[in-house]
């Protein structure tokens, strides 16, 4: 038996897909290769909300961060959900938040990719780099927008993770991950102890909305917590690459200095982009640390009550960052609209 579903997107399109009882609408979608904007796909970032206007659903388990309105486990009467923890109990009909441009339609291509390289660069955090092995319908190309991601099929299991591609699209295959590694995580544990240069991955993508917004010709500001400087790096070698003049800034934030990388890299952007501006901040550093104390979500609020333009922010990192980001740039006034971000869950 399956459910006739039936969406509006933001600017009127229709669109429709079949969904089983015990299937989630994203998972339902992407099998008729329909792919809704989505991040995380266990109900923690919020990325595919809609709502629901006719039929009944089950909203499965979600975090209250994500759907504030909806009590977890509930079944669904509000009308809010989010698609990738809800199961439709009858037909239904959904109106999208989001344009028709924002659906991609085709299948999410999975590809073997050979690690050529696996290095530490900072305390807990190493650069992991694939080389995709060439396919009848890409060749050896990497194709991929600068702020997607991939998933990694963690060996041994039937795991994925995702993780932001740090450089930009090629023709010879490279894909440059930067990866913090989780105590005891899954596929932290397999990068320590089991992966190689010569080892084989399988990895699914190019996914994921988050990006530069090309129209716009406001400052790009990009605030990076960790790892999450992953997808910023791509925006700025795709600016270094492409010559564009935006006035650029970047906040970038870890905890202690020993967890700071892609330093030389930075200063090759810097020369580069001669309009980029980097702070470098650290949460609790050494007496010595000559750069910005504290988060990068604090350096923002001193730089934004300080700013002549209302920037774009560009953010990304974990989710503690994300919403104090979003507090900081909605106290002076940035509209939620201006504020692109890529939350690094748990998988
Ligand atoms: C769209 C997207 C892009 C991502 N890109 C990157 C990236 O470029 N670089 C990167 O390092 N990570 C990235 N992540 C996070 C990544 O997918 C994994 O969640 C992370 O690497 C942990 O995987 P694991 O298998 O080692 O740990 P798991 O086995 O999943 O978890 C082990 C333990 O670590 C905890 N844990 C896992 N992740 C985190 C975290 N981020 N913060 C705090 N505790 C955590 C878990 O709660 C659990 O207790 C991204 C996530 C998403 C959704």
């Amino acid at each position: 038996m399956t459910f006739h579903i039936e969406l509006r997107t933001r600017d009127g399109q229709p669109l429709a897909f079949d969904c089983a009882p015990e299937q989630n609408l994203i998972d339902a979608a992407a099998a008729v290769s329909i792919l809704f904007p989505s991040q995380c796909r266990q109900g923690s970032c919020g990325a595919c909300h809609a709502s629901v206007t006719a039929g009944d659903y089950t909203l499965g388990a979600h975090s209250p961060d994500a759907l504030p309105s909806s009590p977890n486990g509930q079944s669904g009467q509000s009308g809010a959900i989010l698609m990738c923890c809800t199961t439709p109990q009858s037909d239904l009909r959904i109106a999208l938040p989001f344009d028709h441009s924002k659906i991609l339609f085709q299948s999410v291509p999975r590809r073997s990719a050979d690690i050529t390289a696996l290095e530490p660069v900072a305390e807990n955090t190493v650069r992991l780099e694939l080389r995709l092995q060439p396919n009848d319908d890409c060749g050896s190309a990497a194709e991929f927008e600068p702020g997607q991601f991939i998933e990694i099929e963690v060996p041994g299991s039937d795991q994925r993770r995702a993780y932001s591609l740090a450089n930009t699209g090629n023709w010879d295959g490279r894909l440059e991950l930067l990866i913090r590694l989780q105590p005891g995580g899954l596929f932290s544990d397999f990068l320590r102890s089991s992966a190689q240069p010569g080892t084989v991955l399988a990895v699914r993508g190019p996914q994921g909305a988050f990006g530069l917004d090309a129209a716009s010709l406001r400052p790009r500001w990009f605030v990076a917590g960790g790892t999450g400087l992953a997808p910023v790096l791509a925006m700025l070698r795709h600016m270094a690459e492409f010559g564009e003049s935006h006035e650029a800034r970047l906040f970038f934030g870890v905890n202690r200095e020993s967890e700071l990388f892609a330093l030389d890299e930075l200063e090759r952007l810097k020369a580069d982009l001669p309009q980029l501006k980097v702070t470098l901040c650290v949460w609790k550093p050494a007496g010595d640390w000559q750069g910005f104390s504290g988060t990068p979500a604090d350096a923002l609020q001193q730089a934004l009550s300080e700013a002549p333009v209302q920037p774009d922010i560009y953010l990304c990192g974990p989710a503690p960052l994300v919403n104090a980001v979003e507090s900081a740039a909605a106290a002076f006034g940035v509209p939620m609209e201006r504020v692109f971000s890529e939350r690094f869950l748990p998988g």
